[in-house]
Order: C-alpha cells, then sequence, then structure tokens
C-alpha cells in the first residue's frame, strides 16, 4: 500500500507555490506536482511591477524561483509531474499522475490558466520582447508607442482601453466582421479617439524576430487577401484564457468555459455540493482579477482551509 500524503498540490505558479509554503509550514509536507508549465504563468513575464515588496519590480521568473525555495526551506517537495486522471470522491483522494498512482487526503487544484496563443513561431518567439497576453502585467512598457491587440470579445476590449493609458495609439485586429464582446465594451472602444478596430483581418507574422525585438505586424485581410505592414511595437493578445481543468470534467462542477466553480472562494464543488477535502485555487476558478497577487492570496486561502480540514478529522 503506497503512503497516504496529507496534501498534493496540482500546479507550481504563483498560487500552488503560496499554498506549499503555507501547508509546509503547518508541517503538512506538501508534495507540488509541477505540472506542464512549471511556475505558471509568472515564468513567461518579464518584468513584474505590481506585487507588493519589490520597490523596483522583479522578473517573473525570479519571483517564482524565490517562492519555490521559500517552500522547500519549509519541506515542500517538487516532481515535475502532470495529473492524468482523478477520483476526487474517493477516500483517501486518488491521483494518477506521470510519475504513478498518488493517495493523499486533501487536494489543492493550482493548475491554472493559459493564455491563448495565435500559434504563429514569429509570435511565440517574441513573447516578452513586445508580445504579451497580460495588459495590466505589460502595458506600461509601452508608454507612447503604438501598439495592437487581437481579439473581438471583452477581453479585447478590455486591453485595448487599458492600453490606450499608456500607447498612442491601439489597433484592435479582429478576424470577424461581428464582435463577440458586450454592447457596452464595445462601444466604448469605438468611442475612444485613440482606438482603431480592424475587421476581417488576421495577424500571418511578428516581425523582428532577429532583431529579437517586435518591429511591425504582416496582417492580412480575410475577404480581399490583400496584406501590408501594420507598424506597431506591441502585440497583445485577447483571444482568451483556458483554465488547466479539463481533467476534472465530471468530478468537479465546472462552469460554462471550463473554470471550477467554488464557494466561499476555494471549497469546490460537485452538484452543487461541497466536495470534501478539494480546494481550488488561482487562476483555475478566477475569470475575474487573474493577478499574481490574488492568485497567490487564494492559494493561502486554500492552504488553511486544508489545514482546519485534516485538524477536524485529527490529523
Ligand atoms: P471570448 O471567447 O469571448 O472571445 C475571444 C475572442 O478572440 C473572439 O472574438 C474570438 O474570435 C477571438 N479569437 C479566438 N481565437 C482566435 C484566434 N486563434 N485568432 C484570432 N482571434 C481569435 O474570450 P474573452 O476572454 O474575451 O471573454 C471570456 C469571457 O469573460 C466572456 O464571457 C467575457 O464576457 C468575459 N469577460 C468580461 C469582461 C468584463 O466584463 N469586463 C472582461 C473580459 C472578459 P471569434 O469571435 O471569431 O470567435
Amino acid at each position: 500500500m503506497s503512503e497516504i500524503r496529507d496534501t498534493v498540490i496540482l500546479g507550481s505558479g504563483c498560487a500552488g507555490l503560496t499554498a506549499a509554503i503555507y501547508t509546509a509550514r503547518a508541517g503538512l509536507k506538501p508534495l507540488v506536482l509541477e505540472g506542464h508549465e512549471p511556475g505558471g504563468q509568472l515564468s513567461i513575464t518579464t518584468l513584474v511591477e505590481n506585487f507588493p515588496g519589490w520597490p523596483e519590480g522583479i522578473q517573473g521568473p525570479e519571483l517564482i524561483d524565490n517562492m519555490k525555495k521559500q517552500a522547500q526551506r519549509f519541506g515542500a517537495t517538487f516532481e515535475l509531474a502532470h495529473l492524468n486522471a482523478v477520483k476526487v470522491d474517493a477516500h483517501p483522494i486518488r491521483l494518477h499522475t506521470s510519475i504513478g498512482e498518488i493517495l493523499t487526503r486533501t487536494l489543492i487544484v493550482a493548475s491554472g490558466a493559459s493564455a491563448r496563443w495565435l500559434g504563429l513561431p514569429s509570435e511565440q518567439a517574441l513573447i516578452g520582447h513586445g508580445v504579451s497576453s497580460c495588459a495590466t502585467c505589460d502595458g506600461f512598457f509601452f508608454r507612447g508607442k503604438e501598439i495592437a491587440v487581437v481579439g473581438g470579445g471583452d477581453s479585447a476590449m478590455e486591453e485595448a482601453l487599458f492600453l490606450t493609458r499608456f500607447a498612442a495609439k491601439v489597433t484592435v485586429l479582429h478576424r470577424r466582421e461581428h464582435f463577440r464582446a458586450s454592447k457596452i465594451m464595445l462601444e466604448r472602444a469605438i468611442a475612444h479617439p485613440n482606438i482603431e478596430l480592424r475587421t476581417n483581418t488576421v495577424v500571418d507574422e511578428v516581425l523582428g524576430v532577429e532583431e529579437k525585438e517586435m518591429r511591425g505586424l504582416m496582417i492580412r485581410n480575410v475577404k480581399t487577401g490583400e496584406t501590408c505592414k501594420l507598424d506597431v511595437h506591441g502585440l497583445f493578445l485577447g483571444i482568451g484564457h483556458e483554465p488547466n481543468a479539463k481533467m476534472f470534467a465530471g468530478q468537479l462542477d465546472l462552469d460554462e468555459d471550463g473554470y471550477i466553480k467554488t464557494t466561499s472562494n476555494v471549497l469546490t464543488t460537485r452538484q452543487g455540493a461541497i466536495v470534501p477535502g478539494v480546494f481550488a485555487c488561482g487562476d483555475v476558478q478566477d475569470r475575474r482579477y487573474r493577478q499574481a497577487i490574488t492568485a497567490a492570496g487564494s492559494g493561502c486561502m486554500a492552504a488553511l482551509e486544508t489545514e482546519k480540514f485534516l485538524e477536524e478529522r485529527g490529523r
């Protein structure tokens, strides 16, 4: 019979690492399964200027590395593994992972959300060098410059409106004629003097790979087939996020976009009833704020709920 752990944390971004620090300090010897993107979204960001405590800002990967070391200092262990399948209503909870079966009394789901990308090699090569999926994180670096936002939903409109605080001009590129965004958001974007909306337009290439700095976009009108260069210094993707929760379908309640539904912020449910011992924190259950600090905060809450849950059961 394999060892039954007190707690396993799924995901090693801000939420998972904060949960690891707290549960490790509580003596629960958490095991963190680092997942497909170790370190989460911060590990692909450059300068983080809005995480309290770093007056000059800190590089995303360094912030993540510090959190990991902090958790390890208190006894958290890490495995470069991911979850294949799970049975949350078993006691103990059974996790089928890439390193074998793991049994645990509690599970903290901090598997995050991944930004959707266009998938162009030039876009991937320039992430952090002009290409970003987070206006709140990186908008500041484009003061006085011209930038483009891709997408036709509320995220794209919100990003475009936010980016007008810094950018000289924002061009929204949308692949269709009609927008998915809510009327109010769309109207605000249309009314803004520094926003131009271009429909039926796709990005074929991000320029500047050799220079390691974005130098514009090659765009194409899908109706006419006409291509041209758009002189912008930044590209923001506003085409949505995918919560990493597919493995919980049928096990936990997910909303219509696949985010884990929680009550009291981190308590998970199944068919509306609380699932004992399974907590969700960070972006996998938060479509609204999606900030490093809010993810860290909910990781702390999930850890405190875990401690309480085990204590109430005499552990
Ligand atoms: P949506 O799925 O609503 O919109 C995604 C947009 O990106 C669509 O216009 C889609 O185009 C486009 N898109 C997707 N994939 C590609 C691609 N490969 N290439 C080009 N374009 C692409 O996601 P959002 O993140 O905008 O919104 C998600 C939810 O969150 C919504 O319910 C929204 O209302 C909500 N939200 C609310 C906000 C608010 O109220 N302040 C702010 C942000 C989000 P197409 O239309 O052709 O499919």
